[in-house]
């Protein structure tokens, strides 16, 4: 009765608004919550210049789809759940991942969802819950589920440290340095490895 909780950008598909802003040449797109603390303003931000540029769902979906999930993603994600349930827990949008869902088989997905007007236009957002990803892990623990989790990034962390083992995969050197309490792996084979160790610990 194991799960494992795994984050989506960073994990198993590029960062969306990055890779976004890349692709459809919109620099403005790179900012993140580290230009803009707060995240409600960010977002207001980021769909006027979707709309200043004309760019609807589907337009934007398009682009997503082209990205596709990182190179071994879908491998890893299947083998794995052959042997687990799992579970992804992202702060992304259905919207958007939706085209990435696709190519990685229909994953679970816990996120947030996007607003659009008839044409298609996105005019709001909507966040779910506060904390979704902590949340969830202590409702499934509720459920007398084992919990594994692994992320690469600041906003993970309270979901490893809610989980019985917490995993931080490619995660940026500060993040490292601030939270040594989690195993730090690079490829899909040592995440792997390391899923079925703490596994076994539990
Ligand atoms: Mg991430």
């Amino acid at each position: 009765m194991r799960i494992v909780c795994l984050d989506l950008e960073g994990v198993l598909v590029p960062e969306i608004w990055i890779e976004f802003a890349e692709r459809t040449k919109i620099p403005e797109l790179r900012r993140t919550t580290r230009d803009e603390p707060d995240y409600d303003v960010l977002m207001k931000y980021r769909l006027n210049i979707l709309r200043e540029h004309k760019l609807g769902l589907p337009d934007i979906q398009k682009v997503i789809a082209e990205m596709g999930p990182m190179a071994g993603a879908r491998e890893f994600l299947d083998q794995l759940r052959e042997d687990y349930q799992v579970v992804i827990l992202s702060d992304t949008f259905y919207e958007f991942a939706h085209p990435l869902m696709r190519q990685l088989g229909w994953p679970t997905l816990f996120c947030h969802s996007l607003e659009a007007d008839a044409s298609g236009m996105l005019v709001n957002y909507h966040l779910r819950m506060p904390n979704q990803k902590q949340e969830a892990v202590k409702r499934f623990k509720e459920l007398k589920f084992t919990i594994v989790a692994a992320g690469d990034s600041y906003n993970d962390t309270a979901m490893l440290g809610e989980a019985h083992g917490g995993i931080l995969f490619h995660p940026p050197e500060n993040v490292i340095r601030e939270f040594p309490q989690f195993p730090v792996v690079k490829s899909y084979a040592d995440l792997r490895t390391e899923i079925d160790k703490a596994f076994a610990r539990t």
